[in-house]
Parts: structure tokens; sequence; C-alpha cells
């Protein structure tokens, strides 16, 4: 009989993981499916391509387990029933290995791991830990439609506020945590819609205050399931519900952190929740919040009109807009070289928390001006980065 090999497990961390399915709809060959509960791998066909690693926006994915031996490893039952993922057993040495082969092999194993989504996500330090999966797909809570505004005047960028009601049910959210909506009715196979997922744009006491409602921020999205659905909800109509999700992409409870928000579109959501959450914190000082945030136009900017109204002293706004008539294309990284000065003593401050929420095409244009601000400063913008995850000092929510 072959002597046990320690064998690396690839895992879906259930507490982080927001459900949007994308890793299972990304994995070349069916590795990844989920029940109501969880998001789940099997050990029997994951191959280690890691195709789901950089698509996945929370990082969740990017867990692993050593287990004594193949056969040992979780199953899909095990999996789906965890609301946590266990953490590392020991690997006892099997008889006659050196017990110091099996810790090299289990640390070498493990050293390979977080490297694709380039390091694992990670709260702040000082966040109210979250409720996250309290409602699910067999079990959605269901609210009532308090309100649905648009916010933009383009015609061809549809963006709705839309404000919905748990009732008596408890439905606990902070700000920049996500909730799924199942629209009604089957897809083309007759299967049931599977949740599409928005960040909540209200804080944790509700968007009325002590009420606990919560608002979306969601743009109509031609032939979009979801986005047309709830865009043209009237007033008192029911929604299903899930989550909340997201346990690491949160505003630490410190009031002198200091917050570095960079957003396109709709990406605004969550850095619209943190902006009101520090407004009704009120009191004393705060570290300052500063936002770099792009559109096409001030018309297709969700909240411009409120926007212009909450202070600098609170926050400090770089509105930026990319189809201006008669005005060269600007982004939000662009803005931020033309600001290094500023962004530099942002990010030279130990209490500053980075957010970058949005289109996944931003993220390799705000790399790479960071590396130039980083630069400046006279360091490495990635070893700078990778330490400020470590501490839970950046996150990023982009796709
Ligand atoms: P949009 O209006 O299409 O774009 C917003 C701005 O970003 C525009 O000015 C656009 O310029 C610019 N832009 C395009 N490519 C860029 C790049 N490579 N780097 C920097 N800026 C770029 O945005 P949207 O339709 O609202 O979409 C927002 C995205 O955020 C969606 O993909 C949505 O799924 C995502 N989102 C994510 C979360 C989350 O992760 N939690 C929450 C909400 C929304 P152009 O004039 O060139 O188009």
């Amino acid at each position: 009989m072959n002597a046990p090999t320690p064998f690396k497990q690839h895992l879906i961390d259930p507490e982080i993981c927001i459900r949007c399915y994308t890793c299972e709809m990304t994995c070349p060959i069916g590795a990844i499916e989920h029940n109501d509960d969880n998001v789940v791998v099997d050990a029997d066909k994951c191959n280690f391509c890691m195709d789901c690693i950089p698509v996945c926006p929370t990082g969740s994915i990017d867990e692993w387990r050593v287990v004594p031996d193949r056969d040992q490893a979780y199953s899909l039952e095990d999996q789906y029933e965890w609301l946590e993922l266990p953490e590392q057993a020991p690997i006892e040495a099997a008889p006659g290995a050196e017990e110091g082969d099996i810790d090299d092999a289990v640390a070498a194993l493990l050293a390979e791991a977080h490297k694709g989504a380039g390091g694992k996500a990670r709260p702040p330090v000082s966040a109210v830990k979250p409720q996250v999966n309290m409602y699910n797909l067999g079990k959605p809570a269901e609210m009532t439609v308090q309100g649905n505004y648009p916010l933009t005047d383009d015609a061809g960028h549809d963006v709705h506020h839309i404000i919905l009601d748990p009732g008596a049910l408890p439905f606990p959210v902070l700000e920049g945590q996500s909730v799924g909506i199942i629209a009604p009715g089957t897809d083309a196979e007759g299967k049931a819609h599977l949740p599409r997922l928005y960040s909540v744009s209200s804080p944790r006491d509700g968007e009325r205050p002590g009420y606990h409602n919560i608002s979306l921020t969601v743009k109509r999205e031609e032939g979009g399931i979801a986005s047309n659905y709830l865009c043209d909800l009237e007033k008192g109509a029911t929604v299903r519900v899930t989550g909340p999700f997201g346990a690491t992409f949160l505003m630490p409870n410190d009031p002198e952190a200091r917050l570095l928000m960079i957003c396109t579109g709709t990406g605004s959501a969550p850095m619209r929740a943190f902006t009101m959450q520090r407004q009704r914190a009120g009191g004393g000082r705060t570290g300052g919040m500063t936002m770099f945030f792009g559109a096409r136009t001030p018309g297709s900017l969700p909240y411009f009109g409120p926007l212009k109204k909450v202070p600098d002293s609170l926050l400090r706004q770089h509105l930026v807009f990319s189809r201006l008539e008669g005005q060269p294309k600007e982004y939000v990284q662009d803005r931020i070289l033309a600001e290094r000065a500023e962004v530099a003593d942002v990010l030279s401050d130990d209490k500053t928390h980075i957010y970058i929420c949005g289109l996944k095409g931003m993220e390799d244009g705000v790399d790479s001006a960071l590396t130039e601000v980083a630069n400046d400063m006279g360091q490495d913008w990635i070893t700078l980065r990778d330490r400020m995850r470590e501490e839970g000092r950046y996150h990023v929510e982009t796709y």
C-alpha cells in the first residue's frame, strides 16, 4: 500500500464568498458547484488551473487546506455544511516518515496559496463583524419596494435608486456588503434565475435612519434580467433578496481612519454608504475621506446633486468625466496622477484604507497610477499594497 501523500485542496471561504457564482461560470471543467447555501469545489475534479482565482471579486476563492491524503479531502457534503472554513489541521507523519518532511511538504503546499488573487482579502481590524448568508436561494427574504427613483438624466445610462424594506424581518447590513436579487421567472433552460449581486448603498441603520431599510444603486443593462426587473419595480411590489454577503469590503469603525475611495459608475454605491455612515456618526474629528469618482458626464454620475452638498471637510471629491463635449477623456487614474501630491499624503498615512469599486478594467490603470505615486514617495507600490492588504487596509471589489 502506498504511503499517504499530503494533498493541497482548493476550497472557498463561505464567510467571505458573496455568491456571485462567477467562479462556477468560469471554471472550464465544472469543478465548482453550489446549492442554496454554499459554493463548493469538487476535489475529484479541480485540476488547479487557477482560472477562477482572478475573477473572484472577494478573494474567497483563494483558500487552500492540506489534508493528510487525497482520500481524506473534504467532500462536497462537508463543504455544503460549513458556515466558516475549518482551520488547517495538523498533519501527522505516516509511520516511518520523518516529522520534518511532512511539515516541509505542508509548508511548501500552503506557500503557493493566495498567489493568484494577489493575497487574501482581510477586513479592517476595527470593522464591526458582519452578519452573512442569513437568507439564501431556498429561503430568501421578502422585501417591499418603498421607492424607485431615477438618478441620472442620460437616456442611454438609466441608473435607479431603489429602497427596499424588510419589514419585521431581521436583515442587518454593514456598509460595503452586498445582497442578491432573485428575478422572477426562469432562464432559457427553464431553471430559476440565480440571484444577481448589488452593493448596498445605504448605511447600517437604514436608508432612513433607524428604519433598517436598504437602498441599491442599479444601472439598467440592455437585456439584463435583474437590472430591468429592478429598474421597473413599482412602489409596494415584493422582491426576493438573499444575503447579506461580504465580510471584508467593510469600513473601519475607527473614526480616525482615513478613507481613499476610488470608484466608477455604480461602483459608487458602497462609497455612498461609507459617507452617510460617517456623516451620521457625526461628532468629533474624523480621519477624513478622499474620493476619486469616474463617470461619463455629470448627468450620468449617480448622486451628483446630493454629493455637491457634502462638505469638503468630510469628503474631498474628485469627480472625473470621460465624455464631456470638447474635452479629452479623463479617467480616475488620470486624476490620481494629476493630484499625486495629495494622494501621496494619503498613502503615507498608516491609518489610510483604500477602497476600489466598479469596472474591472479600472484596476490596472489605478495600479499603475498608484505605482507612480508610490515611486514619488520612494516606495514600491506592490510591497505597500500587499502590506495594506495584510493589515486589512486595501479592499477591491470590481466586476
Ligand atoms: P460606466 O458608466 O460604464 O463607466 C463609468 C466610468 O468609468 C466612465 O467614465 C467610463 O469611461 C470609465 N471607464 C471605462 N473604462 C475604464 C478604465 N479602464 N479605467 C477607468 N475608468 C474607466 O460604469 P457603470 O456602467 O456604472 O459600471 C460600473 C461597473 O461597476 C459595472 O461593471 C458594475 O458591475 C460594477 N459594480 C461593481 C460593484 C461591486 O463590485 N461591488 C458595485 C456596483 C457596480 P468611458 O467613457 O470610457 O466608458
